[in-house]
């Protein structure tokens, strides 16, 4: 079983169920996130409809085999407009996250998958259900932007 990079050791049981998103502390709200690496696609909004389209071109900071940030804590030296999310801005960001992202599902009011690593205890099981980008990104390096759009895919989920 693969380590677990987020802390999700002492949590009350099921704390997402009781907890609305704004109250949540910071160890329940970073033990949301199921290291699925979907938000680090770039994406592809039309101005005219608001329309997002998920492409497979992950940002440089992306680790395409553990679907993790490579260098989470200082990223914002590299990439500053990578969005840190908070509980007082989900509003606004929800509607461009995955559908399978736990923050829009409990933003929602939909339950978490039972292959959440908070149920499954185990960030395996992201991976072993298909849910993550493990291995099927390209390179924003390698990609020129006016390239992007060939890249559109559908979402795992
Ligand atoms: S899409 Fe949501 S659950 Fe997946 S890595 Fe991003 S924040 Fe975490
Ligand atoms: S900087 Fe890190 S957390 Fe932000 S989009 Fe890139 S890989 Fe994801």
């Amino acid at each position: 079983m693969t380590a677990d990079p987020i802390d999700r050791n002492g949590l009350s049981p099921r704390f997402w169920e009781r907890k609305p998103l704004t109250k949540m502390n910071q160890q329940e709200w970073e033990a949301l996130c199921d290291g699925c690496g979907k938000c680090c696609l770039n994406k592809l909004e039309d101005e005219d409809t608001g329309a997002v389209a998920l492409t497979c071109v992950a940002c440089r900071l992306l680790d395409d085999e553990t679907c993790r940030c490579t260098q989470y804590d200082i990223r914002h030296q590299f990439v500053p407009e990578c969005i840190v999310m908070k509980p007082d801005n989900i509003d606004d960001h929800a509607y461009w996250l995955p559908q399978t992202c736990a923050y829009r599902l409990l933003w929602e009011g939909k339950p978490l998958y039972d292959w959440h690593p908070l149920i499954s205890g185990t960030p395996d099981s992201v991976h072993a259900a298909g849910i993550s980008v493990q291995g099927r990104t390209v390179s924003e390096f390698e990609t020129p932007i006016e390239e992007w759009e060939d890249y559109i895919i559908e979402e795992p989920n």
